[in-house]
C-alpha cells in the first residue's frame, strides 16, 4: 500500500510524481528519518488491508538516510468525512549542508539541459514544506547550538520560496503558494525550547543572517548562482520585507508564504507527539 520510491526525483516520469507532495527538509539529526517511520506507521494504521506487511515494514527504519537522492514515501491520509484514502508523497531530502540544494531544487526546479530555473507550476505538486529541527539544541546558549545551522538552511529555503513567488508571475498570476511548517522536534527533552521561543530565536537569527548577507560578509548555503538564476538584483538575497529592521515570519505573507511553528516529538513517550504536524500535512494534501 505504501511503496518506497527510492530516487523518485522531481519531474520523474513516474505516475506518482503527480500526487500531492510534502517536502520534508531540515538539518541532519533533526529526526527526519524517525518522523518518516512514524508517519508511515500512522498511515499504515488507517489502511485495513495487508496489515502483516504494514507491521513488518513499520519496524524497519524508513529509509537509508545517508542517501543522496530524495526518497519519496507514498502515504495514505484518511479524510475524516468520507472514509476515503488520500494519497500523497512525503519527499525526504538530505540535511547535509552540501546536499541541501536537493530540497531547494524541488522548490525552484532546474532545467537539466540549460541549468536555468523552470516554472515551478509545471513540475511541482508540492503542497507544503515540513521543516524539521531539533529544538533541544536550538538555544544559543546550548554548548553545541544548532541555531545557526538550522537558520542558515531555513533562510535559503524561505528565500527560494520568495524567489519562486516573485519570479514566476504570469500577468498577475503567481505560482500556487507553498506553506511552511517549522516542526520543533524533541520537545520530550528538558533542554528543548517551546515553539514560541523557537520562533523567536529563529526570527532573530534569520534577521542576523539577512544583515550579514546584505553586507556580503557571509557566504554559506546554496547561492542563487548555483541555482543558475542568472543576474542578481539589489535586495535579491534579502528575506522578507525589504529594509525592515527586524525579521518576522509574518513578513513572508507578502510573498504568499505562510509560516507556522508547531512543537512536537517523534520519539519519547513523555513528549507531545506529532499529531499537530500530521494534521497540518493532511489539511494540505
Ligand atoms: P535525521 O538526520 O533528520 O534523519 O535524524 P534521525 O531521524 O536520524 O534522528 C536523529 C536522532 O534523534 C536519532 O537518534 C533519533 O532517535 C533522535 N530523535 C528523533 N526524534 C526525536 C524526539 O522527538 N525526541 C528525542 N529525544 N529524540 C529524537
Amino acid at each position: 500500500l505504501h511503496q518506497f520510491l527510492h530516487g523518485d526525483e522531481s519531474g520523474s516520469s513516474s505516475k506518482n510524481s503527480s500526487l500531492p507532495s510534502i517536502l520534508l527538509a531540515g538539518p541532519s539529526g533533526a529526526g527526519k528519518t524517525a518522523l518518516l517511520t512514524l508517519f508511515e506507521k500512522r498511515a499504515g494504521r488507517k489502511t485495513s488491508t495487508s496489515t502483516e506487511t504494514d507491521e513488518k515494514k513499520s519496524t524497519e527504519p524508513a529509509a537509508t538516510h545517508t542517501s543522496q537522492t530524495p526518497v519519496s514515501v507514498q502515504l495514505n491520509a484518511a479524510s475524516s468525512e468520507e472514509d476515503k484514502v488520500k494519497k500523497f508523497l512525503l519527499i525526504d531530502t538530505p540535511g547535509h549542508p552540501k546536499l541541501r540544494s536537493t530540497a531547494l531544487s524541488h522548490l525552484l526546479p532546474l532545467d537539466p539541459k540549460t541549468g536555468r530555473p523552470l516554472p515551478p507550476s509545471k513540475t511541482s505538486q508540492i503542497k507544503g514544506v515540513l521543516f524539521l529541527l531539533d529544538a533541544s539544541t536550538l538555544s544559543p546558549s546550548s554548548p553545541d547550538s544548532s541555531l545557526s545551522q538550522a537558520a542558515t538552511y531555513l533562510y535559503d529555503l524561505l528565500l527560494a520560496l520568495q524567489h519562486r513567488y516573485s519570479r514566476y508571475t504570469k500577468g498577475s498570476k503567481h505560482p500556487p503558494s507553498i506553506p511552511v511548517l517549522i516542526a520543533a522536534n524533541k520537545l520530550d527533552l528538558f533542554t528543548a525550547l517551546p515553539a514560541s521561543l523557537v520562533k523567536k530565536e529563529l526570527e532573530a537569527e534569520l534577521g542576523r543572517i539577512r544583515v550579514s548577507r546584505s553586507k556580503g560578509l557571509l557566504d554559506s548555503g546554496v547561492r542563487e548562482d548555483d541555482l543558475g538564476a542568472g543576474e542578481k538584483e539589489e535586495g535579491d538575497d534579502w528575506l522578507g520585507e525589504y529594509g525592515s529592521e527586524r525579521f518576522e515570519f509574518r513578513q513572508m505573507v507578502e510573498f504568499d508564504i505562510e509560516v507556522e511553528v508547531v512543537g512536537g516529538s517523534v520519539v519519547g513517550g513523555e513528549g507531545p507527539g506529532c499529531e499537530g504536524w500530521w494534521r497540518w500535512v493532511v489539511e494540505r494534501v
